[in-house]
Protein backbone atom coordinates (compact mmCIF):
# COMPACT_ATOMS: atom_id res chain seq x y z
CA UNK A 1 0.00 0.00 0.00
CA UNK A 2 1.26 3.40 -0.53
CA UNK A 3 0.36 7.11 0.15
CA UNK A 4 0.18 9.67 -1.82
CA UNK A 5 1.25 14.25 0.14
CA UNK A 6 0.76 16.73 -1.53
CA UNK A 7 2.85 19.98 -0.09
CA UNK A 8 1.81 23.79 -0.83
CA UNK A 9 0.98 22.15 -4.59
CA UNK A 10 -0.39 25.06 -6.78
CA UNK A 11 -1.10 25.13 -10.37
CA UNK A 12 -1.00 28.33 -13.25
CA UNK A 13 -1.98 27.60 -16.97
CA UNK A 14 -0.08 30.22 -19.52
CA UNK A 15 1.43 32.29 -16.20
CA UNK A 16 -2.26 33.62 -15.84
CA UNK A 17 -5.12 32.53 -13.10
CA UNK A 18 -3.87 30.52 -10.35
CA UNK A 19 -6.30 27.44 -10.92
CA UNK A 20 -4.60 25.13 -7.64
CA UNK A 21 -3.97 27.54 -4.93
CA UNK A 22 -1.76 25.65 -2.76
CA UNK A 23 -3.46 22.68 -1.32
CA UNK A 24 -2.07 20.39 1.46
CA UNK A 25 -2.81 16.95 1.99
CA UNK A 26 -1.44 13.30 2.73
CA UNK A 27 -3.43 10.56 1.25
CA UNK A 28 -3.16 7.73 3.85
CA UNK A 29 -1.84 3.68 2.33
CA UNK A 30 -5.07 1.93 1.00
CA UNK A 31 -7.42 5.10 1.79
CA UNK A 32 -10.75 6.00 -0.70
CA UNK A 33 -9.57 9.46 -1.23
CA UNK A 34 -12.73 11.66 -2.53
CA UNK A 35 -12.06 15.03 -4.20
CA UNK A 36 -15.80 16.90 -4.74
CA UNK A 37 -16.70 20.42 -5.54
CA UNK A 38 -18.81 22.35 -8.46
CA UNK A 39 -17.75 22.07 -11.82
CA UNK A 40 -14.09 24.19 -12.36
CA UNK A 41 -13.17 24.09 -8.53
CA UNK A 42 -10.15 22.34 -10.02
CA UNK A 43 -10.69 18.65 -9.51
CA UNK A 44 -9.36 17.33 -12.65
CA UNK A 45 -6.46 19.82 -12.66
CA UNK A 46 -5.36 18.31 -9.32
CA UNK A 47 -5.68 15.05 -10.86
CA UNK A 48 -3.91 15.46 -13.61
CA UNK A 49 -1.21 17.00 -11.52
CA UNK A 50 -0.74 13.48 -9.59
CA UNK A 51 -0.98 11.63 -12.24
CA UNK A 52 2.07 13.76 -14.43
CA UNK A 53 -0.29 15.11 -16.96
CA UNK A 54 0.62 18.21 -16.34
CA UNK A 55 3.73 19.60 -14.46
CA UNK A 56 3.37 21.20 -11.33
CA UNK A 57 3.30 24.88 -11.26
CA UNK A 58 5.20 24.87 -7.28
CA UNK A 59 4.82 22.44 -4.59
CA UNK A 60 6.22 19.05 -3.69
CA UNK A 61 4.54 15.60 -4.81
CA UNK A 62 5.27 12.51 -3.08
CA UNK A 63 4.46 9.47 -4.02
CA UNK A 64 5.24 6.49 -1.54
CA UNK A 65 8.56 7.38 -0.68
CA UNK A 66 9.59 9.34 -4.57
CA UNK A 67 10.00 12.76 -5.22
CA UNK A 68 7.51 12.79 -7.75
CA UNK A 69 7.37 16.26 -8.97
CA UNK A 70 9.52 15.22 -12.58
CA UNK A 71 8.46 11.63 -12.77
CA UNK A 72 7.19 10.28 -15.91
CA UNK A 73 3.81 9.21 -15.33
CA UNK A 74 4.37 5.68 -16.23
CA UNK A 75 7.14 5.71 -13.04
CA UNK A 76 4.32 7.04 -10.94
CA UNK A 77 2.84 3.43 -9.56
CA UNK A 78 -0.74 4.87 -10.65
CA UNK A 79 -3.68 3.61 -12.75
CA UNK A 80 -6.43 5.80 -14.27
CA UNK A 81 -9.64 5.55 -14.92
CA UNK A 82 -11.70 7.91 -16.90
CA UNK A 83 -15.44 9.36 -17.90
CA UNK A 84 -15.29 8.10 -21.35
CA UNK A 85 -13.88 4.50 -20.19
CA UNK A 86 -11.14 5.19 -23.02
CA UNK A 87 -11.34 1.63 -24.71
CA UNK A 88 -9.72 1.22 -28.31
CA UNK A 89 -12.74 0.63 -29.92
CA UNK A 90 -10.69 -1.75 -32.45
CA UNK A 91 -9.77 -4.11 -29.90
CA UNK A 92 -11.25 -7.07 -28.19
CA UNK A 93 -12.07 -6.88 -24.32
CA UNK A 94 -9.48 -9.18 -23.65
CA UNK A 95 -6.44 -6.23 -25.61
CA UNK A 96 -7.79 -3.32 -24.55
CA UNK A 97 -7.38 -5.22 -20.30
CA UNK A 98 -3.87 -6.61 -21.14
CA UNK A 99 -3.23 -3.48 -23.37
CA UNK A 100 -1.20 -1.77 -20.22
CA UNK A 101 1.20 -4.93 -19.51
CA UNK A 102 1.85 -5.51 -23.17
CA UNK A 103 4.10 -1.90 -23.01
CA UNK A 104 5.36 -3.43 -19.36
CA UNK A 105 6.87 -6.58 -20.96
CA UNK A 106 5.33 -9.18 -19.35
CA UNK A 107 5.10 -12.11 -20.64
CA UNK A 108 1.98 -13.07 -23.07
CA UNK A 109 1.26 -16.26 -20.05
CA UNK A 110 1.50 -14.02 -17.65
CA UNK A 111 -0.69 -11.63 -19.37
CA UNK A 112 -3.69 -13.82 -19.83
CA UNK A 113 -3.86 -15.51 -16.55
CA UNK A 114 -4.14 -11.68 -15.21
CA UNK A 115 -6.54 -10.80 -17.36
CA UNK A 116 -8.44 -13.74 -16.63
CA UNK A 117 -8.61 -13.05 -13.15
CA UNK A 118 -9.58 -9.81 -13.25
CA UNK A 119 -12.69 -10.54 -15.65
CA UNK A 120 -13.83 -12.99 -13.56
CA UNK A 121 -13.58 -10.62 -10.45
CA UNK A 122 -15.50 -8.16 -12.06
CA UNK A 123 -17.98 -10.58 -14.31
CA UNK A 124 -16.84 -9.88 -17.24
CA UNK A 125 -15.08 -13.48 -18.08
CA UNK A 126 -17.58 -13.99 -21.09
CA UNK A 127 -17.28 -10.66 -23.03
CA UNK A 128 -13.72 -11.23 -23.10
CA UNK A 129 -13.88 -11.80 -26.96
CA UNK A 130 -15.85 -8.63 -27.80
CA UNK A 131 -15.37 -5.56 -29.25
CA UNK A 132 -16.44 -2.48 -26.71
CA UNK A 133 -19.04 -1.61 -29.04
CA UNK A 134 -20.95 -4.92 -28.28
CA UNK A 135 -21.25 -4.02 -24.72
CA UNK A 136 -23.45 -2.09 -22.34
CA UNK A 137 -22.40 1.46 -20.36
CA UNK A 138 -21.76 -0.96 -17.42
CA UNK A 139 -20.14 -3.55 -18.76
CA UNK A 140 -17.56 -1.16 -20.71
CA UNK A 141 -17.51 0.58 -17.04
CA UNK A 142 -15.89 -2.37 -15.97
CA UNK A 143 -13.87 -3.14 -18.46
CA UNK A 144 -12.19 0.35 -17.57
CA UNK A 145 -11.37 -1.06 -14.43
CA UNK A 146 -10.30 -3.82 -15.32
CA UNK A 147 -7.85 -2.31 -17.30
CA UNK A 148 -6.44 -0.13 -13.98
CA UNK A 149 -6.46 -3.03 -11.44
CA UNK A 150 -4.55 -5.27 -13.93
CA UNK A 151 -1.81 -3.29 -13.66
CA UNK A 152 -1.47 -4.06 -10.02
CA UNK A 153 -0.59 -0.41 -9.54
CA UNK A 154 -0.72 0.74 -5.68
CA UNK A 155 -2.95 3.52 -6.37
CA UNK A 156 -5.80 4.35 -8.85
CA UNK A 157 -7.01 7.79 -9.92
CA UNK A 158 -10.53 7.89 -11.15
CA UNK A 159 -12.13 11.18 -12.85
CA UNK A 160 -16.03 11.07 -12.50
CA UNK A 161 -15.79 7.17 -14.21
CA UNK A 162 -20.00 6.70 -13.54
CA UNK A 163 -20.95 9.90 -14.55
CA UNK A 164 -22.07 8.44 -17.66
CA UNK A 165 -24.48 5.51 -16.03
CA UNK A 166 -27.66 5.81 -14.84
CA UNK A 167 -28.54 6.14 -11.80
CA UNK A 168 -29.30 2.42 -10.82
CA UNK A 169 -26.17 1.10 -12.47
CA UNK A 170 -24.05 4.21 -10.94
CA UNK A 171 -25.14 2.95 -7.35
CA UNK A 172 -24.39 -0.49 -7.93
CA UNK A 173 -21.13 0.49 -9.33
CA UNK A 174 -20.41 2.83 -6.42
CA UNK A 175 -20.39 -0.53 -4.05
CA UNK A 176 -18.11 -2.36 -6.41
CA UNK A 177 -15.21 -0.34 -6.85
CA UNK A 178 -15.55 0.77 -3.02
CA UNK A 179 -15.05 -3.81 -2.17
CA UNK A 180 -12.62 -4.36 -5.31
CA UNK A 181 -10.54 -1.27 -3.68
CA UNK A 182 -10.72 -2.96 0.12
CA UNK A 183 -10.02 -6.24 -1.18
CA UNK A 184 -6.89 -5.19 -3.19
CA UNK A 185 -5.70 -2.38 -0.91
CA UNK A 186 -5.32 0.31 -3.51
CA UNK A 187 -5.14 3.99 -2.75
CA UNK A 188 -7.98 5.71 -4.54
CA UNK A 189 -8.24 9.27 -5.56
CA UNK A 190 -11.62 9.52 -6.99
CA UNK A 191 -13.09 12.75 -8.65
CA UNK A 192 -16.82 13.70 -8.34
CA UNK A 193 -18.97 16.60 -8.41
CA UNK A 194 -21.52 14.84 -6.97
CA UNK A 195 -21.71 15.10 -2.79
CA UNK A 196 -23.96 11.62 -2.22
CA UNK A 197 -21.20 9.76 -4.45
CA UNK A 198 -18.90 11.48 -2.38
CA UNK A 199 -20.42 10.89 0.85
CA UNK A 200 -20.96 7.34 0.38
CA UNK A 201 -17.52 6.30 -1.33
CA UNK A 202 -14.80 8.23 0.62
CA UNK A 203 -12.74 7.62 3.90
CA UNK A 204 -12.13 11.11 3.49
CA UNK A 205 -13.35 13.95 1.64
CA UNK A 206 -11.44 17.01 0.28
CA UNK A 207 -14.23 20.00 -0.84
CA UNK A 208 -12.20 22.10 -3.49
CA UNK A 209 -13.63 25.64 -4.15
CA UNK A 210 -12.09 27.41 -6.67
CA UNK A 211 -8.99 25.70 -6.13
CA UNK A 212 -8.96 25.86 -1.83
CA UNK A 213 -9.48 23.68 0.61
CA UNK A 214 -13.20 24.23 1.63
CA UNK A 215 -13.39 21.68 3.90
CA UNK A 216 -11.13 18.28 4.64
CA UNK A 217 -12.53 15.20 6.71
CA UNK A 218 -14.47 11.97 6.84
CA UNK A 219 -18.46 12.14 5.73
CA UNK A 220 -19.49 12.00 8.52
CA UNK A 221 -17.91 14.93 10.45
CA UNK A 222 -18.58 17.11 7.64
CA UNK A 223 -21.82 16.06 7.30
CA UNK A 224 -22.53 16.73 11.12
CA UNK A 225 -20.29 19.86 10.41
CA UNK A 226 -21.58 21.69 7.44
P1 LIG B 1 -13.04 20.60 -12.40
O1 LIG B 1 -12.40 19.31 -12.72
O2 LIG B 1 -13.27 20.80 -10.95
O3 LIG B 1 -14.29 20.86 -13.21
P2 LIG B 1 -10.77 21.74 -13.79
O4 LIG B 1 -9.60 21.25 -13.06
O5 LIG B 1 -11.13 21.08 -15.05
O6 LIG B 1 -12.02 21.76 -12.81
O7 LIG B 1 -10.58 23.29 -14.09
C1 LIG B 1 -10.16 24.22 -13.10
C2 LIG B 1 -9.92 25.59 -13.76
O8 LIG B 1 -8.77 25.51 -14.60
C3 LIG B 1 -11.07 26.06 -14.64
O9 LIG B 1 -11.20 27.44 -14.48
C4 LIG B 1 -10.60 25.72 -16.02
O10 LIG B 1 -11.14 26.60 -16.97
C5 LIG B 1 -9.10 25.89 -15.93
N1 LIG B 1 -8.35 24.99 -16.84
C6 LIG B 1 -8.41 23.64 -16.86
N2 LIG B 1 -7.60 23.13 -17.79
C7 LIG B 1 -7.01 24.20 -18.40
C8 LIG B 1 -6.05 24.36 -19.47
N3 LIG B 1 -5.52 23.30 -20.08
N4 LIG B 1 -5.68 25.60 -19.81
C9 LIG B 1 -6.19 26.67 -19.18
N5 LIG B 1 -7.09 26.60 -18.18
C10 LIG B 1 -7.48 25.39 -17.78
P1 LIG C 1 -24.35 -7.25 -15.59
O1 LIG C 1 -25.54 -7.81 -16.27
O2 LIG C 1 -23.11 -8.06 -15.79
O3 LIG C 1 -24.56 -6.82 -14.17
P2 LIG C 1 -24.73 -4.54 -16.54
O4 LIG C 1 -23.99 -3.57 -15.69
O5 LIG C 1 -24.78 -4.26 -17.97
O6 LIG C 1 -23.99 -5.93 -16.42
O7 LIG C 1 -26.20 -4.68 -15.98
C1 LIG C 1 -26.62 -4.10 -14.78
C2 LIG C 1 -28.00 -3.48 -14.96
O8 LIG C 1 -27.88 -2.17 -15.50
C3 LIG C 1 -28.90 -4.24 -15.91
O9 LIG C 1 -30.23 -4.15 -15.45
C4 LIG C 1 -28.74 -3.53 -17.24
O10 LIG C 1 -29.87 -3.63 -18.04
C5 LIG C 1 -28.53 -2.09 -16.78
N1 LIG C 1 -27.63 -1.34 -17.66
C6 LIG C 1 -26.44 -1.73 -18.14
N2 LIG C 1 -25.86 -0.79 -18.87
C7 LIG C 1 -26.70 0.26 -18.87
C8 LIG C 1 -26.68 1.57 -19.46
N3 LIG C 1 -25.66 2.02 -20.21
N4 LIG C 1 -27.71 2.37 -19.25
C9 LIG C 1 -28.73 1.97 -18.50
N5 LIG C 1 -28.83 0.75 -17.91
C10 LIG C 1 -27.84 -0.09 -18.09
Amino acid sequence: MMQVELKQIKKSYNQKTEVIKGIDVKIEPGEFFVLVGPSGCGKSTLLRLIAGLEKITSGDLLIGEQYGNDLEPSKRNLSMVFQNYALYPHLSVEENIMFGLHVKKISKEEQKERCYQVAEMLGIVHYLKRKPKELSGGQRQRVALARAIVTHAPICLMDEPLSNLDAKLRTKMRSEIRQLQKKLGITMIYVTHDQTEAMTMADRMMILNEGEVQQLGKPLDLYNNP
